[in-house]
């Protein structure tokens, strides 16, 4: 295996915390480097007997790569679909716990253990347990973006596709707890109108769109129909101006149904790769360049190439943990 280009690898991590194009991984590649380490990808997932996994928001390079791109719910569904003995995650490290806990007896990778979320971190396990005690009888429903000790201490999961579907499945009288996320709580908030309390965390990505990002792209773009993820930091204020509140599968979903041929697109900049690919007869706009996941971009096709020759690195599960975690993923499995 010609090892040229992952020596590389070492370089453009530094640039990646030196600030470099950390927006775009790919940049640096020339198309010969990139069709190389992609043929190298193809003879590891076989000797492997691997199945790679993208989420909407990886560069193109690791999009092009995977057997199956998507969002967290896809994801999830993916990995549990799979015969393949391991399960290369590129996205971050609550997916790959999510596809370990479901998928135990596999071996599941991510290419960079510092493939993290904000969002995720803005709860803990004991954040949960203190609140719990004000609410004795009430229904904690996490977004899928948490920690598996959080998870474990939660009633349901639910993905931005499915919040409204699960929360609707909740007895009228109780009170639900909803963490971490601010904006994806308020928008359920809205939609059911249940009694939700709503934790304050929120996506620094999707709290980069700003209201004014989004007034000047429809008035330049007067024809173009707005798409809008409900993790969104100007959810709130732009909510009325939104064609459809979507999920990324969602979205990508929308696009191949509408008649329009112009979209304003609010969310992670990742996703417009797939958009293109699938519609090229479409423009798409990004509500922000500044909407990109830090974390999300750890991973690089070099470090995923790297992941596979290593098989590193596994994340895994302690057994007491996820037999307590799983449950509020398999409920929402079951209802969706
Ligand atoms: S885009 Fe936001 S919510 Fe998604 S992984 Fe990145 S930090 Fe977490």
């Amino acid at each position: 295996m010609n090892m040229d280009v992952l020596t590389q690898q070492s370089t453009q991590q530094k640039g990646h915390a030196a600030g470099a194009n950390w927006r775009n991984p790919g940049a640096h590649r020339s198309q010969a480097d990139t069709d190389r380490l992609m043929n190298q990808l193809i003879e590891l997932k076989k000797k492997r007997n691997a199945v790679i996994l993208s989420h909407n928001y990886q560069e193109g390079a690791l999009q092009d790569g995977a057997d199956f791109v998507g969002d967290s719910l896809g994801l999830a569904r993916s990995a549990q679909e799979t015969d393949a003995e391991v399960i290369l995650f590129c996205g971050v490290h609550f997916m790959a716990e999510t596809a370990a806990m479901i998928c135990p007896d596999k071996t599941v990778l991510i290419p960079n253990m510092a493939a993290g979320c904000s969002l995720a971190d803005m709860v803990t396990a004991k954040n949960i347990r203190d609140w719990k005690k004000k609410f004795p009888d009430g229904v904690v429903v996490c977004y899928i973006n948490t920690s598996a000790a959080v998870k474990a201490e939660c009633d349901y999961c639910v993905t931005s596709t499915n919040g409204i579907k699960v929360i609707e499945q909740i007895p009228k009288d109780k009170d639900i707890l909803f963490v971490p996320d601010f904006y994806l709580g308020s928008y359920l908030k809205a939609k059911t109108k249940r009694k939700i309390h709503v934790w304050k965390g929120y996506c620094p990505a999707h709290q980069a769109i700003l209201p004014e990002n989004i007034d000047r792209l429809i008035d330049d773009h007067p024809e173009a129909e707005f798409l809008m993820h409900p993790e969104c930091g100007c959810t709130t204020k732009q909510m009325h101006l939104a064609d459809k509140v979507l999920s990324t599968e969602g979205m990508v979903q929308y696009v191949g149904k509408s008649d329009a041929k112009e979209f304003i697109v609010a969310t992670e900049t990742g996703i417009l790769h797939r958009m293109q690919k699938f519609y090229p007869d479409k423009s798409f706009y990004a509500a922000s360049e500044q909407a990109t996941c830090h974390h999300m971009k750890q991973n690089t096709l070099e470090n995923t190439v790297l992941s596979l020759l290593n098989m590193q690195y596994e994340v895994k599960v302690d057994p007491a943990l996820a037999k307590r975690a799983i449950k509020p993923i398999e409920r929402m499995l079951e209802i969706v």
